[in-house]
């Protein structure tokens, strides 16, 4: 395949597992987004994948090539960090065209690489500025496009936007995205922020404790999430444990008529998106409860219904801000095609 593969790529520090037997395959162009919760090994594989570990196990390739042995310096990937690594010493233009310096590229080639480099990030004019006299999202900017001096095979972002601002980070998002279509450059950013990965990528990885839980396009992870792991994860979702065999399954509130457990199955998790639960009047669905809070967000309302002992959040339209209070009974009627059947 054209494009970077992972064949069973594992890394232990000291015989403790960090990333454990990673196949993955993207093809070139490709934005990806590798997302799980802290200490889930996102840094170790992102890492590895740039040359920074060598992994215990497992081989990296490259358009077919096996590149496991190339040294770091060698892979021609860019890489962001997390910090950005800026030299404060070094004025914006000096920064960007380090990577050119290293490489021994002439003085006049360097300037004119650099200036076509901050026209790229959108900071012409910015050459000769100390990189102290900068705000958070110019410098980060200044490390994408010193990250991309060289032309890099593959574009390795750890967590790049995590010290900005909610505002100035999804602005940067976008940018990104932008960025990455306009070259066309295999990219893979690291995130524990779902919203940010949903943004950006054409295939989101989700990890959890070393593995990788599912890997696919981001609807495709908040439709079918593979597991209850994906399903809380990404996008917030009810849990709701059933029991049940060919007609239907049982939930604590009542029944969900339309699901169907594979055959042998008797018990399932169902995951139910909260816009995919609509209250309606107490008779007119057979799953009842009790509304116990509503949070108002002004564009949508979130109402927590505890059905049976179980708590399950609706979302409802504003329009519908008068017909329910805190204290009634209400239905709530769920399609079956928005129940998703994990194992439980
Ligand atoms: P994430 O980036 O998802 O937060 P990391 O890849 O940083 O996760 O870490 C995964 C696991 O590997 C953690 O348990 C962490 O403590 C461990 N780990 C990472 N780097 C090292 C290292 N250099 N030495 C020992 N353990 C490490
Ligand atoms: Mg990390």
């Amino acid at each position: 395949m054209s494009g970077l593969v992972l064949e069973g790529i594992s890394k232990s520090f000291n015989g403790v597992s960090a990333v454990d037997h990673v196949d993955l395959a993207v093809p070139n162009g490709t934005f990806v987004c590798m997302l799980g919760p802290s200490g889930c090994g996102k840094t170790t594989l992102l890492r590895t994948i740039a040359g920074l570990e060598e992994p215990t196990s497992g081989r990296i390739l490259i358009d077919g090539a096996d590149i496991t042995a190339v040294p770091a310096h060698k892979r021609n990937f860019g890489m962001v960090f997390q910090s950005l690594a800026l030299f404060p010493h070094l004025n914006v233009g000096e920064n960007i065209a380090y990577p050119l310096r290293i490489r021994s590229v002439g003085r006049a080639e360097r300037v004119k690489r650099a200036e076509e480099l901050l026209a790229l990030v959108d900071l012409r004019g910015y050459a000769d500025r100390p990189v102290a006299r900068l705000s958070g999202g110019q410098r980060q900017r200044v490390a994408i496009a010193r990250a991309l001096a060289l032309s890099p095979k593959l574009f390795l972002l750890d967590e790049p936007l995590s010290a900005l601002d909610a505002k100035l980070r999804e602005a940067m998002q976008v940018e990104l995205r932008k960025l990455q279509q306009r070259l066309g450059i295999t990219t893979i950013v690291v995130t524990h922020d779902q919203r940010e990965a949903m943004t950006m990528a054409d295939l989101v990885v989700v990890m959890g404790q070393g593995r990788i839980q599912q890997a696919a396009s981001p609807v495709e992870i908040y439709r079918k999430p593979v597991n209850a792991f994906v399903a809380d994860f990404i996008g917030s979702t009810n849990l709701i444990a059933v029991q049940g065999s060919g007609q239907g399954v049982t939930a604590p509130g009542g029944t969900i008529p339309g699901v169907v457990l594979a055959p042998g199955q008797t018990s399932a998790t169902l995951s139910v998106r909260p816009e995919d639960i609509h209250l309606v009047p107490v008779g007119e669905a057979p799953l009842t409860g009790t509304i116990s809070f509503i949070r108002d967000l002004g564009a949508s309302i979130e109402t927590f219904v505890d059905a049976g002992g179980t708590q399950i959040v609706a979302v409802a339209s504003p329009r519908d801000r008068a017909e329910f209070r805190v204290g009634d009974t209400v239905g709530l009627r769920l399609a079956p095609e928005s129940c998703r059947v994990l194992a439980s």
